[in-house]
């Protein structure tokens, strides 16, 4: 079979360049080594990838070195924000934001229940309480009706979750929290690359949180970043992210000094020049992934435009989206099978199936610590029900995109 050796066809890409030949030295898998599961989601490495982290590897710096800033110019540059601070990964980003936005004990951070838990753990890092709001029923994302009935006089910052990579309603959410005094960030980590009525997030929202962890759309191994035009925001996260100390070591270097001074309590939440070469490396390929995403979603619209008992997601038209995940709605009561079995029988096939996400109120440790459970958000808790992600990546090749229509389209048009 022509193609690469571990998938099952080229990728034809929309501008014609196949994704595993077309560059020049590249031959990589769209799936893990020895596994015939198509994943949700992977990353996309090439044989330039490799180069730009084996030239950082002959270079003078490993750590705190000019391509960690070049990263951080380079990704802002793409968020339509003048600053970065590049972490260790979008875990550290939401930690430092959080605490460089001056959440702290007492604070109430609100945050959508329909997201990873590091969104609302990141809230308890600060020594805050996270408040679970509702979502969207449609599009999933927070719903800033929600939001208004939980904002109250603890109510420090609302994080918005652009769920899926479809940015949430920000001039909702923007306006709301300007009339009540609180401060609203973004959660990014699915939306690399989205927009909102046409502009960059980083116009959009005032500080962003990025994951670069192979799922998303590009690939540091580990790694993340905040994102802002505020100077004084991403330069207290760089402090947060090395000690809380005032300089680091190449500033140091460069101005002959020895001394520093912590100024306050921070973390080693670094990323190496090693990451943030792969980072910068991958991020020329940004548009032909995120292009690449839409044509899958365009493809699996248009299968499953008419299929019963599957709904994908809502779409906001003015809303950019960068398509982190492909998550649909099945009935499965109409359909007469529970998710578990649909699962565990598309898993069979080789579709690697997923399910975004466990409302985070109903994780245990914030049942206990907290007492949420059931009923806390009725929608999410509904949704999730019902949610099933598909696999979407850049690396899917046509054939793996015709394997996930015909899979869903087997279960879905045979009922019982
Ligand atoms: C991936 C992700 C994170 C955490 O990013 P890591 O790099 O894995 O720490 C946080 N929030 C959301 C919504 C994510 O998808």
């Amino acid at each position: 079979m022509a193609g690469p050796r571990f998938g099952r066809g080229p990728v034809a890409f929309g501008d014609g360049v196949d994704y595993h030949t077309g560059f020049a030295r590249g031959t990589f898998p769209s799936r893990t080594r020895g596994e015939t599961v198509i994943p949700y989601g992977r990353q996309c490495i090439d044989e330039d990838d490799v180069a730009a982290v084996a030239a950082v590897l002959r270079s003078d710096w490993l750590t705190t070195g000019p391509t960690v800033a070049a990263f951080e110019a380079a990704v802002s540059a793409r968020m339509g924000a003048a600053f970065g601070c590049a972490v260790a990964n979008g875990t550290a980003a939401l930690h430092s934001l959080y605490h460089a936005l001056g959440v702290g004990p007492g604070d109430e951070v609100i945050v959508p229940t329909i997201t990873f838990a590091a969104t609302a753990n990141a809230a308890l890092y600060v020594g805050a309480t996270p408040v679970f709001a509702d979502v969207d029923p449609d599009d999933l994302t927070i719903d800033p009706a929600s939001v208004e009935r939980l904002i109250g006089p603890k109510t420090k910052l609302v994080v918005g979750v652009d769920y899926a990579g479809q940015p949430c309603d920000y001039d909702a959410l923007g306006a709301l929290c300007r009339e009540r005094g609180v401060e609203l960030a973004a959660d990014s980590c699915h939306a690399l690359g989205a927009t909102y009525k046409g502009r960059p997030l980083g116009e959009v929202v005032r500080a962003l949180a990025l994951s670069f962890h192979p799922v998303k759309h590009i690939a540091t191994g580990e790694g993340g970043m905040i994102v802002s035009n505020d100077e004084a925001l991403v330069k207290a996260c760089a402090i947060f992210r090395n000690h809380g100390v005032t300089t680091d070591f190449r500033q140091r270097e460069q101005a002959g000094l020895w001394s520093y001074d912590m100024a306050g309590l921070g973390y080693n939440y670094r990323l190496s020049d090693i990451h943030a070469a792969l980072g910068l490396s991958q991020l020329k390929k940004l548009d032909r992934f995120l292009a690449r995403r839409r044509e899958i979603a365009a493809a699996f619209d248009a299968a499953f435009a008419g299929l019963p008992f599957l709904k994908p997601l809502a779409r906001r038209p003015e809303r950019g989206h960068a398509w982190h995940l492909y998550v649909v709605r099945i009935d499965f009561a109409g359909l007469g099978k529970s998710r578990r079995e649909l699962f565990q029988e598309l898993r069979g096939e080789g579709i690697g199936v997923n399910v975004h996400y466990l409302p985070t109120h109903l994780h245990s440790h914030y049942r206990t610590t907290l007492g949420t459970g059931e009923g806390l958000c009725p929608v999410a808790e509904a949704a999730y029900e019902t949610l099933l992600t598909l696999p979407i990546h850049p690396g899917m090749t046509d054939v793996d995109v015709q394997t996930v229509v015909s899979a869903l389209q087997n279960r879905l048009s045979r009922v019982g």
